[in-house]
């Protein structure tokens, strides 16, 4: 018997039960997900669960917002992609120590891939959490990245931590005319509850050609894809990311590799 969990809040509607709970069938594991709520800044409640891990009276966790930051100071190890991202969404333990992972930027890696060939350019809008591990994947396969952030400080951090990033205005004059194979969104803009909003300036084509990337995965299509997919682009939202990144987590934890269609279909089952 495994237990397993998520640190985050608020936690209500997270789909990563139903797609841990689905992996831990398909590989015949007895265990349980759980979900460990823990308010914004509470550090005490963040270290006590990272000691169960410690401990091995959870065989692992996953870390959401707001905690992905500050779940770094706390573990023993982090791994490289961890250390350069800055955020942790996966705890697991090896030799007795906590070590901190971040699978969303394979996890984008993996699922952008079944899109396009590596993009040699590339437009992030957005500098937070979700943005840094996107930049990072980017940049570590050699795209030469655009970060737009409505703090222009975020996406000038950003610039000057990662070689070949540049940050440009989110205004819509400075996005007219970009070159650019991939625009990815990583701000919640257009997320559910908020379903009509779109990040992308209303009046301004998008770069031709490229492939728009929503990380938002609820609701499953968003106004940007839809209004990208009108404009005869290719466009996803980040279920596929979601997966992949589950997926990632689950076989640091117990070793098994699960089957991305499996994990897709349990979780479109949920939503229907
Ligand atoms: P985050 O750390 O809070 O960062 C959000 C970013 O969006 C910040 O740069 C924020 O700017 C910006 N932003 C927020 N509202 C905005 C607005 N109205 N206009 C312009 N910019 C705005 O959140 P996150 O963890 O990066 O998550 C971002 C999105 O990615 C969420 O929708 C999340 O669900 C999604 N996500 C998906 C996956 C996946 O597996 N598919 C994984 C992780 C995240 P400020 O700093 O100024 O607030």
């Amino acid at each position: 018997m495994i237990r397993l969990g998520l640190i985050g809040y608020p936690l209500a509607h997270s789909l990563s039960p139903v797609l841990h709970e689905a992996a831990l069938r398909s590989a015949g594991i007895e265990g349980l997900y759980s979900l460990f709520p823990v308010l914004p800044g509470d550090e005490k409640a963040l270290s006590r669960l990272i000691g169960r891990v410690r401990s091995g009276e959870l065989s692992g966790l996953n870390v959401t917002i707001p905690h992905k930051q500050a779940t770094v100071s706390l573990v023993d190890e982090l791994t490289p992609t961890a250390a350069a991202i800055g955020a942790v969404n996966t705890l697991f333990v090896r030799s007795g120590k906590v070590i901190g992972d971040n699978t969303d930027a394979p996890g984008f890696l993996a699922d952008l891939e079944r899109f396009t060939a590596p993009p040699a350019a590339a437009l992030v809008l957005g500098a937070g959490g979700a943005a840094r591990a996107v930049v990072y994947a980017l940049v570590a396969m050699g795209c030469s990245t655009l970060v737009a952030a409505r703090r222009p400080e975020r996406a000038e951090e950003l610039a000057e931590q990662f070689r070949g990033v540049h940050p440009v205005s989110l205004r819509a004059d400075a996005l007219v005319g970009l070159d650019i194979d991939v625009v990815i969104n990583a701000t919640p803009v257009g997320m559910t509850p908020h379903i009509g909003a779109c990040p992308w300036p209303a009046g301004v084509d998008f770069p031709p050609g490229a492939l728009v990337y929503d990380l938002i995965y609820s609701p499953q299509d968003t106004e940007l894809t839809r209004l990208a997919r009108a404009s005869g682009l290719r466009a996803t939202t980040g279920l596929g990311m979601l997966v992949e990144q589950a997926a990632l987590a689950f076989r640091l934890w117990t070793g098994c590799r699960i089957p991305r269609e499996l994990l897709l279909d349990a979780v479109q089952q949920r939503e229907r």
